[in-house]
């Protein structure tokens, strides 16, 4: 009986420790370990579009974060990770659930401000969307460019630049996202909203909560969603 347990117990012992080797050596190699820990972890929070989950599925995270920073954490984790200049590459499920809330379809055009690492703007492009996107940080903007291209995501447009007044060239816009925090939802993104579009913004100082707004003939509903934190949209009023 104790041998039996003893022998039981070793054998897991020995598959925990080998699975802990394969899954090292698998994340160095291209992070597919961590994919899978990851998607298993999104789908426990809620996330259910099998569009996204696959284009999460696809898009290599690590690959965008700068190698300087690749080593910090767990590119696959369930956090942010750094990328530089006090910025992060959002939590994987907030990346899917902002995704998944806004729901957008093959050849819709999507707005996002924030461009950080390109990783969210690479998910959108996976998802088949004409993606434009606005980053601040020159330095960003340009590692942004450099990862999306080198991961196949040449055709997504960055700009650098303020986001808060859009992107009047390019409007309207199916969907727009905000990875950055505005106090107040910007009235030129509004605007810039196509009439049936929605729009997704983390709104307030400090903590903020996910705003998600539909246009309707019109008209603008605005619904609160999560309690989040986002670094802050900086702009010149
Ligand atoms: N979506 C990104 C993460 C965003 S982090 C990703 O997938 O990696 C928020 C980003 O918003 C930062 O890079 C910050 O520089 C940028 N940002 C802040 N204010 C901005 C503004 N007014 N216009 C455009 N980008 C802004």
């Amino acid at each position: 009986m104790r041998a039996g347990l003893l022998i039981v117990l070793s054998g897991f012992i020995l598959f925990h420790v080998s699975c802990t080797r394969a899954e090292t050596r698998a994340r160095k190699e291209d992070g597919s370990m961590g994919h899978t820990t990851m998607i298993a972890q999104i789908e426990r929070y809620g996330i259910r579009d099998p569009r996204v989950i696959q284009a999460m599925a696809k898009v290599q995270r690590h690959r965008f974060i700068p190698e300087k920073y690749l080593g910090v954490s767990d590119s696959y984790g369930d956090h942010p990770c750094p990328i530089g200049f006090g910025q992060t590459i959002s939590q994987p499920y907030i990346v899917a659930y902002m995704t998944e809330r806004i729901a957008p379809e093959t050849g819709d055009k999507v707005l996002e401000i924030g461009t950080g690492s390109g990783y969210q703007a690479a998910i959108l492009a996976e998802l088949g969307a004409d993606v434009y996107t606005i980053e601040i940080i020159p330095e960003l903007a340009d590692h942004a460019r450099k990862a999306l291209a080198e991961e196949g995501y040449a055709k997504v447009h960055v700009r650098t630049g303020d986001g808060y007044k859009g992107w009047p060239e390019h409007a309207p816009f199916d969907a727009i996202i905000v990875t950055c925090a505005p106090d107040d939802v910007p009235p030129a993104l509004v605007e810039q909203l196509r009439d049936g579009g929605r729009m997704i913004v983390p709104v307030g100082e400090g903590t903020q909560r996910l705003v998600i707004l539909r246009k309707k003939d019109g008209k603008v509903e605005k619904e609160e969603d999560l309690a989040v934190v986002f670094v802050p949209m900086v702009h010149g009023k």
